[in-house]
């Protein structure tokens, strides 16, 4: 099953929130049918990340939203475990800041997109300017609806750049919600998240999930698209999100730069009795015999040089 096929929105369409099963869990019964598959992803994952990072050609830019209590930093955690820090990092964006909003507002999103051979996730990102900006009125419709079309152009130009864009709406429904916000109460390692903005936005739910519904669907395209993840069950979304990376990041074609120096002639110089102690050393030399002779002469010609 790709879940990339089946949770990703289709360019034009016009998505209905509602209608998506977000206790959808794939066919499987519950987290053991998929703690294999989990761990060979993550596994897949590492190994991928570390050809991003020396390759240095691509970067993947990972955005993450969904409502309060949809499991961003649960996700983040999951996937980033998988990860060298060397070469990822996690972004979260809050109410901006008195400069931030002296700025246009994708002045701060711009300057934490990853380079080249970098991963960075979005813990909230631009669409936050779709979404509690419109349902707030934090500025005036004339300003927010011409954010879909600034955003698709931003999002392309990142992309034309060699940026790959995924973005993941975690979708619980409203039921979800309370009961994780009540789990919160009984689990002191949680309890520190708990906010009155919590219990407050959540009487905005349809507000957002018709904010969600316009984003999604506007901002949806094959070089930066939206996968609406069913996220009810934390394992089912661990996978789904798994999944769709490595799809992602195995569709770069990724391959590890040829090395810059003649390894043989490494070997040689510098690790000549690992080379002994091995019985490396005859063959290689046979092998070294065997090369064109230009490269003999270039060698021969070296070890002269350093006699002197
Ligand atoms: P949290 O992610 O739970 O730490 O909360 C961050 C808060 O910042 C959320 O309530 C977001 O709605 C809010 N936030 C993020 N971006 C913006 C924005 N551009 N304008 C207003 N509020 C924002
Ligand atoms: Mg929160």
């Amino acid at each position: 099953m790709s879940y990339a096929k089946e949770f990703r929105i289709k360019p034009g369409t016009k998505i209905n929130l509602g209608k998506i099963d977000a206790g959808y869990q794939g066919g499987y019964d519950n987290e053991e049918a998929v703690s294999a598959e989990l761990g060979n992803y993550s596994q897949r994952l590492t190994e991928l990340q570390a050809l991003m990072y020396a390759e240095n050609k691509h970067s993947l830019l990972i955005v993450l939203q969904a409502m309060d209590g949809g499991g961003k930093d649960g996700t983040i955690h999951h996937v980033m475990a998988a990860m060298n820090p060397q070469g990822c990092s996690v972004v979260g964006f809050k109410v901006p800041t008195a400069e931030e909003l002296a700025h246009d507002y994708l002045w701060r999103i711009h300057k934490m997109t990853p380079g080249k051979g970098h991963i960075t996730v979005f813990n909230r990102s631009h669409y936050e300017d779709v979404l509690v900006v419109r349902v707030h009125n934090l500025v005036s419709e004339e300003i927010w609806s011409k954010r879909y079309n600034e955003i698709n152009e931003f999002e392309r130009e990142l992309a034309n750049s060699g940026t790959t864009i995924v973005k993941f709406f975690l979708h619980i429904d409203k039921e979800e919600q309370l009961k994780r916000f009540r789990d919160r109460l009984d689990e002191p390692d949680k309890q520190w998240k708990i906010s009155d903005s919590d219990y407050t936005e959540r009487e905005y739910w349809d507000e957002y999930q018709r904010a969600y519904t316009e984003a999604l669907s506007k901002c949806s395209f094959n070089y930066a698209p939206w996968y609406v993840i069913p996220a009810n069950h934390k394992w089912f979304r661990d996978l789904a999100v798994s999944q769709i990376l490595v799809e992602t990041l195995e569709g770069l074609k990724m391959k590890y730069p040829e090395p810059t120096v003649d390894l043989l002639a490494i070997k040689q110089r510098y690790h000549a009795e690992v080379a002994e102690e091995s019985g490396l050393a005859a063959v290689e030399l046979m092998a070294e015999n065997e090369q064109p002779k230009e490269k003999k002469v270039k060698k021969k010609g070296k070890k002269k040089k350093k006699k002197k």
